[in-house]
């Protein structure tokens, strides 16, 4: 199955807390089918000082956020998509907005 969700995408989430919100994918870990997106799912994480240049204290970062509740931001129609796939006549396969049809790869 090809990926639904590729790094640099833009994303909306569909689902928990942070249900709405856009933000662009940093890194996809198909292992584990999540997903880290800048600004989302946010966790706060106490962190011990490690040097005098890294201070520690509690520090924001993104945790990985299931693919399962992310839909892709057609740039076309600038909403939330359902993505399919298409062949082209040179056999590569690009991801195509199921609302608009145009294609976000
Ligand atoms: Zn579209």
């Amino acid at each position: 199955m090809a990926a639904k969700i590729k790094r640099n995408d833009t994303v909306q989430v569909m689902a928990g807390k942070d249900r709405g919100r856009r933000g662009d994918v940093r890194q996809v870990l198909p292992r584990d089918g999540r997903a880290i997106v800048t600004g989302v799912n946010m966790m706060k994480k106490h962190q011990r000082a490690r040097s005098p240049q890294e201070p520690g204290g509690i520090i924001q970062s993104e945790a990985p956020i299931q693919i399962a509740n992310l839909a892709v931001v057609c740039r076309a129609c600038d909403r939330a998509v359902r993505v399919g796939f298409k062949v082209l006549e040179d056999g590569s396969k690009v991801r195509v907005c199921k609302h608009c049809n145009e294609t976000i790869d």
